[in-house]
């Protein structure tokens, strides 16, 4: 069965976070011209961390009901505005559902480790939301079927990072996403599920790869993210004045940018639109006349302005063997194995005749365990909190701008990257 000319809209968290942010969801449904769509939705707002929060509570057996009140406050209440005067409406049984099925939950003890009972409870952010969504826009004659994602994408036992299995989620989605049976479906980002019926999650911000995954299995003809900014920037506005859209990025660019620690989307997103090259726009939900940025295939020139990217909370560590031994293959293999080991996330490295640097986030869950075992074959010095700034495509212009007078504890240059690491300024 052919899908030409299906797309692929996703909605984060911030475009349905509010009863008008849901109303200004079907104006942009309104506006954009489509065939057949697939709608695929965040929780709403901050959904996911107060889900997080009321785990939190119930593994630790503490007190929830209030965090649980508040989520059911929060969804009745943007139900409330969107269907207002219809108490009876559907979309209110539907939501009365979902809650039983989170009490219900909540009344057992933890059926298992933090992980699994993560991908139990959370999803339900993203059946809220979706549920409210596809009701609102059935009443506005945007009719829809609505997809349990957790029916169609198909994962490993892999909790809160589940792999994907595309082969059976690519038959199971050709089968759940017909198109004789409407021509528009609305589902959850970054839920799916496992062969033997429970949910699992993609991992944080895990929405975007969701809607990647769903235009390669069906193959789509593009993928746009709605956003609450207008495309992809040059800098975080929050961290840097003068900010400038990028109009156009390749897939490799996107890959690298996201890989630097730029916050453009999930960086598992590019793969499956790459393989199908399938282009990626990124627009503004609030200007949808705006033209966005879009990633696709290298083919045109870009001429990128430097890009900056700032990884903030980094620990440099400076390891000299305690043998004397100088840092050779040995060493460096043995550092690695036990960062990698203790899940420590290495941004740089570098070496000297003597010494062996390396950038790292600073974990409090896993970094002092990590130190400590270095100790033993290494002595180590550490500083932090530094900041990592990454110039991608600089100039000697925008080097001096953003490092001139400062302190650079470590530096590196490629052709393309400049990075520096130096002590972190306070953000206030
Ligand atoms: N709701 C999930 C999160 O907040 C997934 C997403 O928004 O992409 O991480
Ligand atoms: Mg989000």
């Amino acid at each position: 069965m052919s899908m030409e000319g299906l797309r692929v809209f996703k909605f984060g968290g911030a475009s349905v976070r509010s009863a008008e942010a849901v109303q200004n969801l079907l104006r942009v449904l309104r506006h954009e011209p489509h065939g057949p769509l697939v709608v695929v939705v965040s929780a709403m707002g901050k959904t996911t961390n107060a889900l997080e929060r009321l785990l939190a509570a119930y593994m630790g057996g503490l007190r929830f009901d209030e965090e649980l009140q508040a989520l059911r406050d929060y969804h009745y209440g943007i139900a409330q505005a969107l269907f207002e005067g219809q108490p009876d409406h559907l979309a209110f049984v539907a939501l009365q559902h979902l809650f039983e099925q989170i009490d219900a939950l909540l009344a057992q003890p933890p059926a298992g480790p933090y992980d699994y009972c993560y991908d139990q409870l959370v999803p339900f952010g993203e059946l809220l939301s979706t549920t409210i969504v596809g009701h609102y826009l059935t009443a506005h004659g945007v009719s829809n079927v609505w997809v349990d994602a957790r029916a169609c994408l198909r994962s490993d036992t892999s909790y809160r990072d589940a792999a994907i299995d595309f082969d059976t989620s690519k038959y199971l989605c050709q089968r759940e996403f017909d198109l004789k049976r409407a021509k528009v479906f609305v589902t959850q980002g970054f839920i799916a599920g496992t062969a033997e019926g429970s949910s699992t999650t993609l991992g944080r911000e895990g929405s975007d790869y969701t809607a990647a995954i769903l235009a390669n299995l069906l193959d789509a003809s593009d993928v746009t993210i709605w956003k609450d900014v207008e495309g992809v920037l040059n800098a975080d506005p929050k961290l840097f004045a003068n900010t400038q859209r990028l109009p156009y990025i390749s897939y490799p660019e996107a890959i690298e940018l996201a890989y630097c620690g730029a916050q453009i989307i999930h960086p598992k997103t590019i793969k499956p639109l790459q393989n199908k090259r399938i282009p990626l726009y990124v627009r503004s939900f609030i200007n949808p006349q705006a033209e966005g940025t879009v990633i696709e295939a290298e083919g045109r020139t870009a001429n990128l302005p430097p890009v900056y990217v700032l990884k903030r909370n980094q620990v440099l560590i400076s390891l000299i063997p305690r043998d004397f031994s100088f840092v050779i293959e040995d060493s460096l293999s043995r550092i690695f194995a036990l960062l990698y080991k203790h899940r420590v996330k290495v941004n740089l490295v570098q070496s000297s005749a003597i010494s062996f640097t390396v950038v790292v986030d600073d974990e409090p869950h896993r970094l002092p365990a990590a130190l400590a075992e270095l100790r033993e074959g290494f002595e180590v010095r550490h500083n932090s909190p530094m900041e990592m700034l990454t110039i991608r495509h600089y100039t000697p212009w925008a080097v001096a701008e953003q490092v001139e007078g400062r302190t650079v504890y470590l530096q590196q240059r490629t052709r393309t990257n400049a990075r520096f690491v130096m002590d972190q300024r306070r953000t206030d």
